[in-house]
């Protein structure tokens, strides 16, 4: 008989948020494939468990897998952790999930903590869709071309950040989302937890000189459009041009998805609102 593959969430701050059904799992397998070996022995010393350990970190990932894939078809059971949180989300675990299914093996999830279900479950956003990004490209380009992307999202979006990042992360996310309502979920479930609801610019303007520590979820709502009805494109412009941070090209967009329309139909008219011809 085959083995099976578990995937197990451990806690993302608070030990205690451990479940009874992760502790039996990871003490009952026959390995633990973790990220990180050393952080998740420290987890297995405070439950009292000695199941070996074996590191599955994100460059190991395709070499490991098919290894682990055949202890599992020779019956040994292996459950995968990651360094906190369920694996899978912004962590390794997919490549080893697509090659055991491939396999057409058993993998059965132990669902536990995560830090973005965390954060959505105290976000107050009314039940239904959100888009889930996790964390932003590094360059600077890259960061902004994915937040144009994002302007005419008509779902709050969920970002994990981390805190040498966050203020070139905000910096952007204002200067390209304009000003909109963000969660604010910083050490979920850790001593100096911090959840709060504030704006993109007040944290641009409030963070530019602070030094934030430990790990963060934002959720970025979606743009309130707050124009009044029934106006010409021409007045559209005007008020975005002159009651938003939007550049034109971003106005354009966001116009554009709005109305339907092709954008290069309103660039002319911007470039002489914007005074560029
Ligand atoms: N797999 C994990 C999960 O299920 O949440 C996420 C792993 S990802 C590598 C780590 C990121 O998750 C951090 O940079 C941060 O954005 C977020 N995160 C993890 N723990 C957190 C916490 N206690 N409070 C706030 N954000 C957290």
């Amino acid at each position: 008989m085959p083995g099976t593959l578990y995937i197990v969430a451990t806690p993302i701050g608070n030990l205690e948020d451990m479940t009874h059904r992760a502790v039996r799992t990871l003490q009952e397998v026959d390995l633990i494939a973790a990220e990180d070996t050393r952080h998740t022995k420290k987890l297995l010393n405070h439950f009292g468990i000695s199941t070996p350990l074996v590191s599955y970190y994100r460059e190991k990932e395709a070499s490991r897998s098919a290894a682990l894939v055949e202890q599992i078809i020779d019956g040994k059971d292996i459950a995968l952790v990651s360094d906190a949180g369920t694996p899978g989300i912004s962590d390794p675990g997919s490549i080893l999930v697509n090659k055991v299914r491939e396999a057409g093996l058993p993998i059965v999830p132990i669902p536990g903590p995560s830090a973005l279900s965390a954060a959505l479950s105290c976000s107050g956003l009314e039940p239904g869709s959100f888009l889930f990004i996790g964390f932003s490209p590094q360059k600077t380009s890259a960061r902004r071309k994915l937040f144009q992307s994002l302007i005419s999202s008509q779902y709050p979006i969920v970002f994990y950040e981390s805190p040498h990042r966050i203020h070139r992360f905000i910096h952007d996310a204002h200067a390209v989302l304009g000003d909109r309502k963000v969660l604010w979920a910083r050490e979920m479930s850790k001593r100096y937890e911090e959840i709060k609801e504030t704006s993109l610019k007040l944290l641009a303007e409030t963070i530019s000189n602070e030094k934030i520590r430990g790990e963060l979820v934002l959720i970025i709502h979606q743009g309130q459009d707050e124009r009044p009805e029934k106006e010409s494109l021409e007045e559209i412009l005007i008020w975005y041009r002159d009651n938003s941070d939007l550049s034109m090209k971003d106005v354009c967009k966001k116009v554009a998805a709005d109305m339907g329309i092709g954008r290069s139909d309103i660039y002319q008219q911007a470039l002489v609102l914007w005074n560029k011809i």
